[in-house]
This record gives C-alpha cells, structure tokens and sequence, in this order.
C-alpha cells in the first residue's frame, strides 16, 4: 500500500511537472554529466565476471588465472564489486540504479536495430525515428536534448561533448547544433588552449589507431576532464567506447579491465564534481550504455544486432541532488531507452520538446521543480 502510494504520488507530480517545467526554474544551477560505454552488458555490470566466458580459451587472452584473481569470488555481489567498486560502493547506494532483470526491472531499447547509432539517437532524441537505421547515417535529423539545451539562453555555449566514436559528429548533428563535439581525433580546438590542452591534442594525433574511427578511451577521458576543469560546461558528455571493441574482438580480459578502468574515471570525475565550487551537490552524473550483446548463446556475448538475442537489454544508472538515494531498484518495471532524454531535461529542470515525440521520462527521478 505505501508503495501504491508513493507511486500514486510519483504519478501525480510527473502529471503536473510538464506544466511546470514551461516556467521552471530555469536559471538554477544545476549541471549534467552524461556518460555512456558502448555495448556494455547488464550481465556484466548486475553479475561481475562471468566464469564460463573467462574460462574459455578463445576468450581469456592466456590468462584465465589473472582474470579470476582480479575479478573472480564466490557471489555475484563479491564480483561485481571487484570489476566496479566505484559504481557498487557509491553510485548504487547514493543514486538508483535500473535495469537488473533478475529482478524483473526491465530497460529495452525500443528500437529494433540493436547496434549504437540509432540506440545514441534514441537516448538524446527521446524517439525512435524508423529512417535512424545504421551506423552511417548522415548527421541526425532529429533535435537531441543536448543541442534543445543548446538553445537555452542559460546553457548556450555551455554543453560539450567528447567521443571516443567518429560517429558522433553525425548522431549530435554538431553542424546544426552548434554543439562542441570532439569525436575519435578531432583535436581541441577551442580559444585559448592550455598547455595540458595541446599535449593532449599532440598525443592524441601521434598514438596508434587500433580501429580507424574510433580512439582509445584514454584520450577521450582526457580531453573531456581538461574541458570539464577548465572551460566548466553545464552540460557535458563524455562517450567511452572500448567496452564494445574488446567485446567484438572476443578480449573478454580487456574488455573487463576497460569498464574497470572506466569505473576509476567515474570515481575520478565525481571527486572533481564535488571537490570544485560550481559543481559541488547539484551536478548529475547519468551512466547508461547504446545496447546489450549476447548471452543466451554465450559465446554471442562478443555480438549485437538484431539476429542476437538479448541484445536489446540495456541498464542505467543516476546519481545526483535530484535522484532519491534508491540504490539497485528491485522493483519489476519495464523502462525504454528513448525516456532518457526527458528524464535527463527534467534533472537540469526544463521540459524538452522537439519536432519530433519525446518519450516520458522515468518517474522515480525527481524534477529539481517538483
Ligand atoms: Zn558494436
């Protein structure tokens, strides 16, 4: 009963907050991190390390006894733990997190291609538009949430985005949106560079190019932490891409150590947000991945697409001044990628509205105007 009421409540002010959102508070001062790891399962995330992919030959890189040592335990908690203790220790007890389907909380993409461009076009556009349907469309049609903050008198100017993806440049339309987008080698090309700002922009050229368009996390994480400290956007995104390299390249070692390394950064960034004066308690920090991959078939674990089953299963996670300390949410639902992009409008407080339909946002994150 309480929990019919709560929900009755979440309704009720979801139903009122549209209206409320036209003339919300605007010029508050939150701020949004945006982060995204392509194609990293919930398995993975929710389960930790999965013994019979690590134990396999073609899948361990030599060293099924490294990978148990660093990732390995008895219980799914002890291994996911040790695969991203940052996301289990902090964001999961601070913030909620969604998509655990041993629980029946479900989060799908609703679009039926279940590869990265149109799952991107679906969490910034909030819409699956039928004609987003491969990895080489042209620039999207389709007006995202980050070039909608774009036009906001508040936030113009102040949302960036950093992908380790050339294909980037096309999903947030960077020509119509006006929006920064350094994507794969882009280099920095802002006014006044520092000197941390054109080392990066040299290692970055120089490095090796494992996989043509797209770069290593590294340089990405990089070149989004310099912006995030010295150029202090409202709005940032920051795209990793190595979970999905890895995993199609059949490296489940790498692929693990990569959402490790990844988990160090979210550490890294979220000690920044809130050790520095502008972004300290009202800055959100979003975390979701573009798609799933295999696992009924295990060793589909390395592939997406429609023809794999499961790959549309995805997972999200929130944390913030806006987002009620729920932890893992155990409570059956069913969520769809496209209503990220108004929850995201909601936590910085506007109401996002395009040209094309945008999905509701997920009830149980909090408005800054509610
Ligand atoms: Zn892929």
């Amino acid at each position: 009963m309480k929990k019919l009421l709560l929900l009755l409540c979440l309704g009720l002010s979801l139903a009122a907050s549209a209206q409320q959102h036209q003339n919300a508070k605007q010029n508050t001062n939150q701020n949004i991190i945006i982060i995204t790891t392509d194609g990293f399962r919930w398995q993975d995330l929710f389960k930790g390390m999965d013994d019979t992919i690590a134990q396999q030959k073609r899948f361990n890189e030599g060293d099924s006894l490294g990978l148990i040592q660093k990732y390995g335990g008895a219980t799914m908690q002890e291994r996911r733990q040790k695969l991203m203790p940052f996301f289990w220790n902090t964001i999961a007890t601070k913030g909620q997190v969604y998509g655990n389907r041993l629980f029946g909380n479900f989060i799908n993409t609703e679009n039926p291609h279940w590869f990265s461009y149109p799952g991107y076009s679906e969490i910034f556009t909030g819409y699956v538009d039928p004609r987003v349907n491969s990895n080489e469309h042209p620039a999207n049609p389709n007006t995202t949430v980050l070039g909608f903050f774009n036009t906001q008198p508040a936030l113009k100017g102040k949302v960036y985005a950093f992908s380790a993806w050339e294909a980037f440049n096309r999903i947030l339309n960077e020509k119509a949106s006006g929006i920064p987008v350094i994507a794969a080698f882009d280099t920095l090309a802002f006014n006044n560079l520092t000197a941390n700002e054109r080392l990066l922009n040299k290692l970055h050229q120089q490095s090796y190019r494992p996989w043509g368009e797209e770069c290593y996390d590294v340089f990405t994480h990089f070149n989004a932490m310099e912006t995030l400290k010295n150029r202090k956007p409202r709005v940032l995104y920051i795209s990793y891409g190595e979970t999905d390299e890895w995993s199609h390249a059949g490296k489940y070692k790498s692929y693990l150590n990569a959402a490790h390394q990844l988990d160090k950064w979210l550490a890294e960034i979220w000690n920044f947000v809130q050790s520095d004066p502008q972004y300290k308690n009202n800055t959100t920090l979003i975390i979701t991945s573009d798609h799933g991959r295999g696992d009924v078939v295990k060793e589909k674990w390395t592939s997406h697409g429609d023809k794999i089953e499961g790959a549309s299963q995805i997972w999200m996670a929130v944390m913030g001044p806006n987002t009620p300390a729920l932890g893992e949410v155990k409570t059956p639902a069913q969520y769809y990628q496209k209503q990220f992009a108004q929850t995201i409008a909601h936590l910085m407080g506007y109401h996002f509205t395009a040209e094309h339909p945008v999905a509701d946002p997920i009830k149980s994150t909090k408005a800054i105007s509610q």
